[in-house]
C-alpha cells in the first residue's frame, strides 16, 4: 500500500506529444509530477509549470509511487525501464503503460514486471493530446483490478472516461488495435476519397459535408453488425454483397482512370469477390469477418 505523499506523485516517462500532455494534466490537478525524456529539453515548458526535471529513469521512477510511461512503443519502453538499475527502484511501486503496441508484448512485459515484483497495469489512449484533462478523453486499462482501483485516483485527474476491462492484462492492447484498425482504414478511405475527388474538380472542402454524413450513417450500422456477427447472422436483403461489390468496381475503375492507385479498394474488392465466390453473394458484407476468422 502507498503512502499518501506516494499517491499525490507521479512519474511520466516519455515527453513526445502525449507524455507531455499527461504530464502537464497532472501537474493542472495539482499532483506532484517528475518528468524524464531520453532526448533532454522537452521538459522545460513543464518545469516552468511546476515539474521536477529528473536526471535519469532511476531517478525519475524513485520520486513516485507510480510511473506512467507513454513512448513510441515497447521496443522503447524496453530500452527505457528494463534496465536492472531502474527495476530495481521500481520494485514495490506501480509502472502504467500507456504507450500503444500488440496484446503480446503488454502480456510480456507483465510477466517482467511480475518477476522484478512491480505492480502492472497497461493502458491505451483512444483520443488525441487535446482531450487530455478534459471530458472527452477516452482511456482503456487492463491488468489486476485492485491495482487499478488503487490508483484510479490518479488516473481521473487525466479527465475523460476510464474503463478497466479486464484482468488480462493484453485486453486494452487488443481493443486499441481492434479500434485503430477502423480508424486507418476509414482514414486510409477519406485520404483516397479526397485524391479521387480532387481528380473529379472537387475540393476537399466541398467533400467533406458529405463525408461527414457517411460518417454519420455508420454507428447504427455497427450496432446492427456486432449483434448479426456475435449471432452469425450473415443475410442481408437490402445490401447483399453482390451490390456492394459493384459500388467498389466503380472507386477502382475511376481511381484509376485517373491514374489513382486503389489498392485499398482493391482489397476490400476481393475479400467480397471472395465470399462471391463461394456462393455467399446474397449475405451482408459483415459475411468478411466470419471469412477472415470463422466462428
Ligand atoms: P511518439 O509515439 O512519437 O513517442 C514519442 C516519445 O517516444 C518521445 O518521448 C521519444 O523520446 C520516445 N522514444 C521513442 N523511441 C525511444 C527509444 N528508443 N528510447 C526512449 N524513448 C524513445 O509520440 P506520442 O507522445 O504522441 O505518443 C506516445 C504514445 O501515445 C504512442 O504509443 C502513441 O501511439 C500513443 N498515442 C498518441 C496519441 C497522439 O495523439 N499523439 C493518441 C493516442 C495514443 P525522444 O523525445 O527522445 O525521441
Amino acid at each position: 500500500m502507498t503512502s499518501h505523499a506516494e499517491q499525490s506523485a507521479v512519474t511520466v516517462l516519455g515527453l513526445g506529444p502525449m507524455g507531455r500532455a499527461l504530464a502537464g494534466a497532472f501537474l493542472e490537478a495539482g499532483l506532484r509530477t517528475t518528468v524524464w525524456n531520453r532526448t533532454p529539453g522537452k521538459e522545460q515548458d513543464l518545469v516552468e509549470r511546476g515539474a521536477i526535471s529528473a536526471r535519469s529513469p532511476e531517478e525519475a521512477v524513485g520520486a513516485s509511487g507510480a510511473t506512467v510511461v507513454c513512448v513510441l512503443n515497447y521496443d522503447a519502453v524496453n530500452a527505457i525501464v528494463r534496465r536492472d538499475v531502474v527495476a530495481d527502484t521500481l520494485h514495490g511501486r506501480t509502472l502504467v503503460n500507456l504507450t500503444a503496441d500488440t496484446p503480446d508484448r503488454a502480456r510480456d512485459t507483465a510477466s517482467w514486471a511480475a518477476e522484478h515484483g512491480i505492480g502492472y497495469l497497461d493502458g491505451a489512449i483512444m483520443t488525441p493530446t487535446t482531450t487530455i484533462g478534459t471530458p472527452a478523453g477516452v482511456f482503456l486499462h487492463s491488468g489486476p483490478e485492485k491495482l487499478y482501483l488503487e490508483h484510479r485516483p490518479m488516473l481521473d485527474t487525466l479527465g475523460g472516461t476510464h474503463t478497466h476491462l479486464g484482468e488480462d492484462v493484453g485486453r486494452a492492447a487488443a481493443y486499441d488495435i481492434a479500434l485503430l484498425d477502423i480508424f486507418w482504414t476509414a482514414m486510409a478511405g477519406y485520404a483516397h476519397a479526397l485524391a479521387v475527388a480532387r481528380a473529379e474538380g472537387i475540393t476537399a472542402r466541398e467533400l467533406a459535408p458529405f463525408a461527414k454524413g457517411i460518417g454519420t450513417i455508420l454507428p447504427p450500422i455497427f450496432d446492427e453488425v456486432a449483434k448479426d456477427v456475435d449471432d452469425g447472422r450473415f443475410s442481408d436483403d437490402i445490401n447483399p454483397i453482390t451490390s456492394a461489390v459493384s459500388s467498389m468496381a466503380h472507386i477502382v475503375h475511376l481511381s484509376e482512370a485517373h491514374g489513382i492507385e486503389a489498392g485499398v479498394m482493391r482489397a476490400a474488392e476481393g475479400l467480397a469477390r471472395r465470399a462471391i465466390g463461394r456462393g455467399l453473394g446474397t449475405d451482408g458484407f459483415h459475411r468478411i469477418t466470419d471469412l477472415l476468422n470463422p466462428l
